[in-house]
């Protein structure tokens, strides 16, 4: 092996992108608390539990994360004697959604109007200046939609409290009336070098992904201004690596809601959507490599299999799919694989997904209204 590349979790991120490196001769290790964790299979795992940082450190050649949450002081560690990408920086404004709203707002991305709130009666004076309904999130630790709360009136002030008064610090974010939700995904290299992949159009179940769109259909306009956007934030935070930034398609235009330092799920598709996916230009960027492209070889729809999987004769049965496991136990609201559909044109993308959701365990309302 050329390299080896030590990476914080051991998720299918972590897995995905190993998969990505062993065909250029790079070793991928893991700092992951699980030892049956997706990666396992693809390098060895050093573990938290067993005070395993320091060899962890010693064993690679350079550092990444598949984990937004790595804590920031075993991150300190690890940087004074080797390189991490991306940088701490962005890791620490991608932890804290006070800080990450603070920088959109600074390089002129737009945000829906905020307000930190720190006690009752900022949240009651937020609720005056940002009117209803605002969301109440907190500002550290949320993920797929967990600590939040909703308030569409003066009534919903007591209970919001009473859930997250205790999580401080948080924040409280205008509504914003969105017609749909997308994301962008670039990547930077070592040298400067970005390139950025399509839009994505998102949906959610339960508040977790379930499947993503790309290209997001009647996009051509939206892709400059988020490829603006992205831009920006890769120039100003110096990364290295994907970057990826969730927006909200309102009509006033794309407003920012959170950037994810790291590879993410609604860039699944590029594995085979893709001329170079994801994973292999993260790899490429964290290692010094020149980038590859990010073109789209064809549209493509990637589901997520959550919870209880599907039998894997019925999805490959379907023409164009592409099943990816990631080696994980069923549990509910999990996230098992996912699966890319590469429909031969639009019209058979319907039939496609009509067969996909009736294989699925778990219900779907893949309603596809592409216009590609
Ligand atoms: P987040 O954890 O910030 O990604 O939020 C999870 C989901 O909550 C988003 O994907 C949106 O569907 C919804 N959401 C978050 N913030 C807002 C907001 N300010 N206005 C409306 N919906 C929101």
């Amino acid at each position: 092996m050329d390299k080896t590349l030590g990476i914080f979790g051991g998720g299918q991120l972590g897995r995905m992108m190993a998969q990505a490196a062993l065909p250029l001769n790079i070793q991928c290790i893991f700092f992951e608390a699980s030892t049956s964790c997706p990666s396992a299979v693809l390098g060895p795992v050093f573990s938290p539990e067993k005070q395993q940082l320091n060899t962890f450190i010693e064993n690679a050649d350079v550092f990444t994360l598949e984990f937004e949450n790595t804590p920031l002081e075993q991150v300190d560690i690890l940087t004074q004697s080797k390189n991490l990408y991306p940088p701490r920086q962005a890791l620490a404004i991608a932890q804290n959604r006070l800080l990450e709203k603070d920088l959109f707002k600074t390089l002129q991305i737009p945000v829906a109007p905020f307000a930190q709130v720190n006690s009752f009666e900022d949240l009651k004076h937020a609720t005056d200046t940002l009117g209803f309904p605002i969301v109440l999130k907190t500002a550290t630790g949320g993920y797929d939609g967990k600590g939040q709360y909703v308030l569409r009136s003066i009534e919903d002030l007591d209970q919001a409290w009473a859930e997250l008064g205790k999580a401080q610090p948080l924040i409280a974010e205008s509504f914003v009336h969105f017609s749909r939700e997308v994301s962008i995904i670039a990547v930077r290299g070592q040298n400067g070098d970005v390139k950025t992949w399509p839009l994505a159009e998102n949906h959610h179940h339960q508040g977790i992904l379930s499947h993503s769109i790309v290209p997001a259909p009647n996009s051509s306009e939206l892709q400059p201004v988020a490829e603006q956007y992205i831009s920006t934030l890769l120039q100003h935070l110096n990364y290295v690596g994907v970057l990826t930034l969730e927006l909200f398609v309102t009509p006033n235009g794309l407003y920012a809601n959170e950037m994810a330092p790291r590879v993410h799920n609604s860039g699944h598709w590029s594995i085979e959507g893709a001329v170079c996916s994801q994973f292999e230009n993260h790899i490429r960027a964290v290692t010094g490599l020149p980038l590859g492209s990010t073109e789209m070889i064809k549209p493509t729809v990637m589901v997520n299999i959550i919870g209880q999987h599907p039998h894997t004769q019925d999805v490959l049965a379907l023409n164009g799919a592409h099943l990816h496991l990631y080696n994980k136990t069923e549990r509910a609201g999990r996230k098992l694989g996912h699966i890319t559909l590469m429909p031969t044109d639009a019209h058979e993308l319907p039939v496609l997904c009509q067969a996909l959701a009736k294989i699925l365990p778990e219900p779907l309302s893949l309603t596809a209204h592409m216009t590609w």
